[in-house]
């Protein structure tokens, strides 16, 4: 179980064998003088020093790659990228990898040995006039929302968190509150640029090289490297109504959450989220989580006796936009969308915020982790996608039984709608029912040593679900196994994918820190 928590691999290991290092500093040798050959608009450094490698790990804090890249690529244009993936293929090692912003858990955007490519070298964004936006795959999802708002759009879907690049999510699916209604972000995009492993530079779209465009959504970076997206805009509302709705029972929270997904008058909301919360007064995990700033405070005196160690909340947004000259207010749309929901009536909060505050709620909790340091330390997050099928049992055994005292950080669980998943992609999601639940474990630690305890604690969560035969799938996958990571697309889509492998990338040059294919050549 422990083998989640890989060791921290010093970059000269003490007892290595002297033969093999000067046949690996051959190798390197060899390999950075490949790379000097490589034609550049950019720059390529070289020498990254262990001291302050910063592109040996992420934000999880828990993986160390074994080693080094050789060298880190600042490109200033796709040619850059495009010559970079044709050199390394002609190499028997080379390896490389875009990295967004590290942002993964588990050394996903890592090249020990290889190539990393900076991917925020190129970020930007143009504002079209025809309701899309192209953005480039290494720009920040919070610089994407600024440029549009200047001309007063938006993007339709969303990360919680803006602090991530656009080819980042767009490699895994990209969830937010918004996902019920237009589906993940991998759903709002019309045309992709991308450069393959082979270091071809390829337009792609639903109806040009279809293959391609379906295949680096949700591929995990495994076929090519995303420079540019069209993505889809709406109108930006100006304020958003904020709601918190507290519920002592698990079955009253996903019927209400499950009917506001999937009926009317769901068309009037714009976001549904839900976590889970403990029924304690403790500060990270408990009551105090639940209102949306102060003067509010959850009145414990309102809780139901019987409730249970575990609470739930679910969040709702409803976009305001300019006053309304007939038709409803806001409050009469309110009144009528939460008519009917079995929440604890006095445990109800609301406010209202303008749409860009709502976007970077958490910017704002982000500033608050790196003031108390919980920014810096471990994060051995937990994100999986559970059928409706199972999502009682898991409560009753991961919620209110082995996370019973929270994970020091937020415990998400929400629904959304398999149809809005377009099957063509390479994201895997369960497939018993047309809702699934996202449950997002975003455990924060104030120091490294209860790292090890979270990651025996995933692990036993994991092995609940295999021995229960659950209908789960693992977001932002993380396995060592061949035969794990066929379990983990299921028949089909893995041999799909290995397909798609041999097409776009047939030497496994790109992304090895997803551990799903060797480098051959
Ligand atoms: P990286 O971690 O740098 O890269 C991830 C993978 O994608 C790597 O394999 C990398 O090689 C590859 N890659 C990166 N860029 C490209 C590209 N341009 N083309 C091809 N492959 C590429 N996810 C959600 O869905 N919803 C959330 O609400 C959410 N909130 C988060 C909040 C926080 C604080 C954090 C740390 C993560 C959150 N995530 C969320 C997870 C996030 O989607 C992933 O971490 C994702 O990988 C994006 O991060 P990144 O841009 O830093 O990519």
């Amino acid at each position: 179980m422990i083998a989640y928590l890989e060791r921290f691999v010093p970059d000269s290991d003490s007892d290595s064998n002297p033969s093999e290092d000067s046949t690996s500093a051959a190798a390197a040798a060899t390999d950075v003088a490949l790379c000097k050959s490589v034609e550049l608009q950019g720059t390529l450094e070289y020498h990254v020093s262990s001291a302050n490698d910063i592109y040996s790990t992420d934000f999880g804090g828990i993986h160390k790659a074994a080693a080094p890249p050789l060298a880190v690529l600042r490109p200033a244009s796709v040619d850059d990228i495009a010559r970079l993936l044709r050199t390394a293929s002609r190499s028997p090692r080379l390896t490389v990898a875009a990295r967004g912003k590290g942002h993964s858990i588990h050394g996903q955007a890592t090249a020990p040995r290889g190539v990393v490519v900076e991917m925020g070298a190129m970020a930007a964004v143009e504002v079209r006039d025809d309701g899309c936006a192209d953005v480039a795959g290494g720009a920040l999802w919070e610089d994407v929302l600024a440029a549009c708002l200047g001309r007063g759009l938006a993007p339709r879907s969303w990360t919680d968190y803006l602090g991530l690049t656009v080819g980042g999510t767009l490699s895994n699916a990209g969830i937010s509150g918004q996902a019920f209604r237009y589906g993940p972000q991998t759903e709002n995009v019309t045309e992709l640029e991308v450069v393959t492993g082979k270091g071809d530079v390829v337009l792609c779209s639903p109806s040009h090289n279809s293959d391609l465009f379906f295949a680096v959504l949700g591929g995990l970076g495994q076929f090519g490297i995303i420079t540019r997206a069209r993505v889809r805009l709406h109108h930006a509302p100006l304020k958003v109504r904020w709601i918190r709705l507290v519920y002592a029972d698990f079955d009253e929270f996903v019927a209400d959450a499950e009917s506001l997904v999937t009926h009317p008058p769901s068309e009037s909301l714009d976001y549904v989220e839900g976590f889970a919360f403990v029924n304690s007064d403790d500060p990270v995990n408990g009551w105090d989580s639940v209102p949306l700033g102060p003067p509010q405070r959850l009145d414990p005196t309102a809780i139901p006796s019987h409730a249970g160690p575990t609470l739930y909340c679910l969040e709702l947004a409803l976009h305001v936009h300019h006053p309304a000259q007939d038709g409803p207010t806001t409050d009469e749309v309110v009144t009528e969308t939460l008519r009917g929901l079995r929440f604890i009536r006095r445990l109800r909060f609301s406010t209202e915020v303008g749409y860009e505050e709502f976007l970077l709620r958490v910017k704002r909790a982000e500033k608050a982790a790196k003031a108390s340091g919980i920014w810096e330390t471990p994060h051995p997050w937990l994100n999986l996608l559970v059928s409706k099928r199972d999502i009682r049992a898991f409560d009753g055994a991961v919620f209110k039984g082995i996370l019973r005292r929270g994970v020091g950080g937020p415990m998400l669980v929400y629904p959304l709608l398999r149809s809005k998943w377009d099957g063509r992609t390479s994201a895997a999601v369960p497939e018993s029912s047309e809702i699934f639940y996202l449950v997002a474990l975003l455990r924060f630690t104030a120091a490294a040593v209860g790292a090890e305890e979270m990651v025996a604690q995933n692990e036993e969560i994991l092995e609940w679900c295999r021995a229960k035969g659950v209908d789960f799938k693992v977001y932002l996958p993380h396995y060592r196994s061949e035969e794990e990571w066929r379990r983990h697309f299921g028949r089909h889509k893995w041999e799909r994918f290995v397909e798609r492998k041999a097409r776009y990338d047939p030497y496994a040059v790109l992304a090895p820190g997803q551990g799903i294919f060797s480098r051959t050549h």
